[in-house]
């Protein structure tokens, strides 16, 4: 039988809601129990694919070439269970869906409604393509009380008489803070949270209280009483050293237990949480540390290179060391050059990651040029790995002008737009100035490696499936003046049309990629790039 567990936030957001369903998932799978984790998004774009890194973080991009919300790769980096398309849905998703039916003439002449209609197609959505799993964790994204959630609670709370209690259980994440003023923690706004659910008809069963400091039993009992849930049920999440150690912190505050217990799987045994102490020991104590750059475009808000921090953190566990991140925006090395000097000197690796556009390009390219020059290990990561192949093309194989198509017509398209290729032996095609959503080479591809190659030899085999999310592709007509000027050409895709790996062999660590291996980083299982990347900073830095 598979159980639904629905995660919903009060109070404030950002309280970390999404770490919070995927901590509780990777409990719930230390008992041995198998779960899913999917969201509910209310906003109404059709997907976050076309939203601003800026506004929303990262682009989450599942292996089925879903553009999906950054919560899913905390799911997949906590439960190591690969989120799909089936696991992310927002209002905009559900009103096409809903309105292609009224188009199609489906609902036979209703007037359709959100209730029932919108409401019936989220409630579809939450139990679609469930597989044999005992837990479904489903998380609302906002908080109670915003207008557009409105819907989804309304369908939750459908699902949840639908399936009765002992299939259904709500968890309401909410803050308690201390003012300073008074000396004291305010269960209130708590309080008004929980009023707020049950008057849309949801009665949370367990209370997940975020704080700075431990919530004194006289205060959970009074949330108890006014939220109307067992004083057990009230359960503290304080505050932290590393996200790792979230399932730890709260299986002491028996969370765990208490979700069995409404379920009535009170003989379930004891959670086997070894491999996560093993990875906050990693963290919390590491014998030594490394610097690297992360020359980018969106570095003000971190979170929109979140798998990206997160992978560096996991080649950091890979080689027992912190890694410590330099964001630095590569538009200021475009002004003077001695500023790229002045950022780079004595940093152990050079990180360029995704990104989209013109802005900031060049001082990419410069990046790539001191780390090249300086043999300071490089990573480049999708536009990454296209910058670098464009400042080789230029400044080793003497295409002085040398580009990329994204940036304007250019006579020397060293990465251009590919217009038709194959994936999973059906043709792709996609056309010049077509829809922006969606219409990119998106989700797992197949690489082969050459044998020999450094990238053959840090993955251990020779094929290969990574993500992808991009619209343009390095030129294969290009491909022999890059090899005669000493760059390999280590991984392609299986018919040898598109380029997946770049290396310079005279190089400590020279690799360029053109996916996205960020996102499939796990804390218990490294991504190989990442942690060879980190191996080669550890080097490094015993060097300067
Ligand atoms: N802008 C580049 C492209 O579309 C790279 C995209 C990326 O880095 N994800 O190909």
């Amino acid at each position: 039988m598979t159980r639904f567990i629905f995660i919903t936030g009060g109070v404030v957001s950002s309280l970390g809601k999404g770490l919070a369903s995927a901590a509780l998932g990777a409990l719930l799978q230390a008992r041995g129990y198998k779960v899913r984790l999917r969201k509910l998004d209310p906003y109404i774009n059709v997907d976050p694919g076309t939203m601003s890194p800026y506004q929303h973080g990262e682009v989450y991009v599942t292996d089925d070439g879903a553009e999906t919300d950054l919560d899913l790769g905390h799911y997949e980096r906590f439960t190591g269970v690969p989120a799909t398309r089936a696991d992310n849905v927002t209002t905009g998703r559900i009103y096409q869906t809903v309105i292609a039916r009224e188009r199609r003439g489906d609902y036979l002449g209703a007037t359709v409604q959100v209730i029932p209609h919108i409401t019936d197609a989220i409630k579809a959505f939450i139990r679609s393509d469930v597989g044999e799993v005992d837990f479904v964790l489903v998380e609302v994204g906002g908080t109670v009380g915003d207008i557009e959630g409105l819907p989804f609670f309304e369908a939750i709370r459908q699902a949840g008489i639908e399936m009765g209690r002992d299939r259904a259980l709500f968890v309401h994440l909410t803050l308690v803070p201390f003012i300073a003023a008074a000396g004291e923690l305010k269960t209130k706004p708590t309080q008004h949270s929980v009023k707020e659910l049950r008057s849309i008809g949801i009665q949370p069963d367990i209370l997940l209280c975020r704080s700075d400091r431990p919530i004194p039993e006289s205060d959970r009992r009074k949330m108890a009483l006014f939220c109307n849930v067992r004083p057990e049920a009230v359960i503290q999440a304080l505050d932290v050293r590393t996200i790792y150690e979230v399932p730890i912190a709260y299986h002491r505050e028996g969370f765990d237990d208490q979700i069995l217990r409404h379920f009535g799987l009170t003989d379930a045994p004891p959670p086997d949480l070894a491999r996560w102490q093993e990875v906050v020991e990693r963290v919390l104590s590491p014998e030594g540390e490394v610097t690297i750059a992360v020359v980018g475009k969106y570095t003000v808000l971190k979170d929109a290179y979140k798998s990206l921090a997160e992978a560096l953190t996991h080649g950091g566990i890979a080689n027992n060391v912190r890694v410590n991140l330099e964001w630095v925006d590569s538009s200021i090395f475009e002004t003077d050059e001695r500023l790229t000097v002045q950022h780079l000197d004595g940093v152990h690796g050079i990180l360029v990651p995704g990104g989209f556009g013109e802005r900031g390009a060049e001082g990419k390219i410069r990046a790539v040029t001191f780390a090249r020059e300086r043999k300071v290990p490089y990573f480049g990561i999708c536009f990454g790995m296209q910058m670098a192949v464009i400042e080789a093309a230029r400044n080793l194989a003497g295409i002085n002008s040398a580009s990329s198509t994204e940036f304007g017509a250019t006579d020397e398209p060293v990465v251009g737009l590919m217009t038709e290729w194959m994936h999973d032996n059906q043709i792709q095609v996609r056309r010049q100035g077509g829809d922006l959503g969606g219409t990119m080479r998106l989700g797992g591809y197949v690489a082969a490696l050459k044998p020999g190659s450094r990238a053959a030899e840090i993955y251990g085999r020779l094929s290969i499936r990574e993500r992808h999310r991009h619209r343009f592709e390095v030129n294969t007509a290009y491909r022999e003046r890059l090899e005669q000027a000493g760059m390999v050409f280590s991984g392609m895709s299986p018919d040898g049309l598109l380029p997946e790996i770049i290396e310079l062999p005279d190089h400590p660590w020279f690799i360029g990629v053109q996916y996205h291996p960020e996102l499939c980083s796990k804390p218990f299982e490294p991504h190989p790039l990442f942690a060879s990347f980190i191996e080669a900073a550890v080097r490094q830095s015993r060097l300067v």
